[in-house]
């Protein structure tokens, strides 16, 4: 069973598995944890253990076959949106293999359907439109409904590997490592991307839906919306948006051109991703908070300033990665690579080596901010957003070192920085 070449990510099967189990549980118990009491909650903090345990109904009330059944109907109508809205087709990168798979863009017209439904029927019925009231009540039954359905697209997509002849970008012989990471690069039934699909709609989706039936919470039982609430929705219905709108700029992301399609992706993009991402907005719909002015105006400029940096840094990449002789980039200087391809040295990508991901950390503190602070557990998505950067920050050199040898020591010579200029 060798290894693959840069050696074990995520602490090779051991971490796989243990990953495998800790994340779902993670998730179930932030819903917990997290409640009316606080987050975390009084009885948490006198008893942890002893209050999950007594929290939690038992597979049997935490799964619903109603509830599932929705949620499988969401799945596909989006997978049928795909097909039939409309939606420019472009190109992936070059592969391995020399191919450029297509990709069709209608995430956008997607993301509009569903809100101009949902739009339309809050319009028509109020916040006390029963389908806010019914995301409420399902939380832990929708999160169970998205773990089943990521459980089943991991074992679809390692299963289907060994007979459909696709790039592989994990192939230890490991099970647990394989499916966990991902045995297939871009797994695909004809022309539908299981993995570019995942990342951008069900779950992402999902995400601004379930925090509109929060702020829905919010008005039914105190009776307003605090700013905070609308901040929080707001950006994150920006940065969802902005991820449809900008959709051909995922190809260019380690996700889709190098990391595997197994549980860790079916998982974050269908389960962590819409639930835990959303947790200020439901710890807002159960403990309102009004910023003021001042509070709004500083928060604004966080997510203005994260917002800058992230959205220009990866158009630039994402631009040059697919035109290096565009007009616009003529300004920024690069380094000829023995690979092929070149790096940038000048422009955002030679402030420091994931300038991205600093502005993408900055915008999680104007997420987290409008929380105030009665409670570490709103500021779970700063943390937790650290260490994954952090982390994929080191997994991404680790690929860049075995891709361009001696050409990135060159780079990171003339580009110390990893992330944040000057400091790290
Ligand atoms: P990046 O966009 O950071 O891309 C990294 C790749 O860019 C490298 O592997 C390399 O690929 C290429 N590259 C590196 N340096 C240069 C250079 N100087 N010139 C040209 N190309 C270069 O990848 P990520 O997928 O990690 O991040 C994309 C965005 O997604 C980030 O903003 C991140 O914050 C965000 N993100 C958000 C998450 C969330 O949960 N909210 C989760 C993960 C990411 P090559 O040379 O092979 O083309």
């Amino acid at each position: 069973m060798p290894p693959p070449a840069h050696g074990y990510e995520f602490g090779g099967p051991l971490g796989a598995f243990a990953i495998s189990l800790a994340a779902p549980a993670a998730t179930y118990a932030l819903y917990f944890v997290c409640n009316e009491d606080g987050c975390p909650s009084s009885s948490f903090l006198r008893d942890p253990v002893g209050n999950i345990a007594s929290k939690w109904p038992g597979l049997s009330g935490a799964f619903d076959w109603g509830v599932t059944k929705h949620y499988f109907l969401w799945y596909f109508a989006l997978a049928i949106m795909y097909f039939v809205l409309p939606g420019k087709i472009g190109d992936g990168v070059v592969l391995s293999n020399g191919r450029r798979l297509k990709y069709k863009f209608s995430g956008s017209a997607s993301l509009l359907t569903v809100f101009a439904y949902c739009g339309f029927m809050t319009y028509k019925e109020g916040f006390q439109w029963p389908f806010w009231a019914y995301i409420w009540d399902n939380q832990l039954q929708l999160m169970t409904a998205a773990l089943i359905s990521s459980i089943i697209l991991a074992f679809y997509c390692y299963i289907s590997s060994f007979f459909t002849g696709e790039l592989l970008a994990n192939d230890t012989g490991n099970f647990i490592y394989d499916w966990f990471l991902g045995r297939p690069l871009n797994p695909r039934i004809g022309s539908f991307d299981i993995k570019v699909f995942s990342e951008l709609r069900p779950g992402m989706i999902l995400w601004p839906i379930l925090n509109f039936a929060f702020m829905a919470h919010q008005y039914n039982t105190h009776g307003k919306i605090t700013d905070s609430m609308i901040l929080v929705n707001a950006f994150h219905l920006w940065y969802v948006c902005d991820a449809l709108h900008n959709e051909p700029a995922v190809l260019t992301t380690m996700d889709v051109t190098t990391d595997g399609f197994g549980f860790m992706l079916s998982f974050g993009d269908l389960m962590w991703l819409p639930f835990n991402y959303s947790l200020q907005s439901r710890y807002l719909a159960m403990h309102p908070f009004e910023l003021g002015l001042l509070g709004v105006v500083g928060v604004l400029a966080v997510q203005g300033l994260g917002y800058w940096i992230f959205r220009r840094a990866n158009r630039e990449k994402h631009d040059f990665r697919t035109d290096p002789n565009d007009p616009k980039l003529a300004h920024i200087k690069y380094i000829e690579t023995k690979s092929g391809s070149r790096l940038m040295i000048t422009g955002w990508w030679g402030i420091a080596r994931h300038i991205n991901y600093l502005g993408d950390w900055i915008m999680a503190w104007a997420w987290c901010l409008p929380t105030g602070y009665r409670g570490p557990l709103s500021y779970f998505y700063v943390v937790y957003f650290a260490i994954l950067l952090l982390h994929r920050d080191r997994r991404d050199e680790a690929k860049c070192k075995l891709k361009y040898g001696a050409d990135w020591k060159r780079y990171t010579d003339l580009v110390p920085s990893r992330i944040v200029p000057g400091i790290y």
